[in-house]
């Protein structure tokens, strides 16, 4: 049987989002933001993170999927669920479940840029430290973490636990 250790409760996560909430209101006060939330592992996060905002936001989603190899080098990255507004010279804030190696985020970050926005910053709500595989600046971090696979508040494993309200290291 696969086990749930728990990594954080859902009070925890409903702290640390409060209080990045409150980082990203002052920080966008002056700005028109768009967040954009990576499908499917971010929507649960992105959903408290919004309404604990001070100020208007405008939301949209992306959904990408990763082929390949094991090895994340020649991984391929492709967008299954494309942005459909227009971001051209607004702040952007994607809104990402977890950077591993950063691959993804990266691929995205391209991508945004593409559309010339006036900024594109990340927020996420799991740093995984120890396979990075680019230097990605991450603006917003709720929680870090060394290794291990989570699942639970929106991220699963095979489709499996995104339901959870608190956060597990699960091993198999
Ligand atoms: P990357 O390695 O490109 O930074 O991460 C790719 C994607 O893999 C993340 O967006 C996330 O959806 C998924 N992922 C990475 N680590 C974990 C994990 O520990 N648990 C779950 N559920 N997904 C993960
Ligand atoms: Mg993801």
């Amino acid at each position: 049987m696969p086990e749930l250790i728990p990594i954080l409760s859902k009070n925890e996560i409903d702290q640390r989002v409060t209080a990045i909430a409150a980082k990203i209101s002052a920080d966008y006060a002056q700005s028109e933001l768009v967040v954009i939330g990576v499908l499917k592992g971010a929507f649960i996060f992105l959903s408290d993170l919004i309404r604990k905002l001070s100020i208007p936001v405008e939301v949209e989603f992306v959904r990408v999927s990763s082929y390949g190899t094991e090895s994340a080098t020649t991984e391929k990255i492709r967008l299954t669920y494309e942005l459909e507004t227009e971001i051209k010279n607004k702040d952007v804030l994607i809104i990402e479940d977890i950077i591993d190696t950063g691959l993804t985020i990266s691929f995205l970050v391209d991508y945004l840029f593409a559309f010339n926005p006036k900024s594109v910053q990340i927020c996420t709500l799991i740093d995984k430290q120890e396979r990075k595989k680019k230097r990605i600046d991450i603006r917003y971090a709720c929680h870090v973490v060394k290794e291990g696979f989570l699942v639970g508040y929106g991220l699963d494993f095979a489709e499996k636990y995104r339901y959870l309200p608190d956060i597990y290291h699960l091993k198999l």
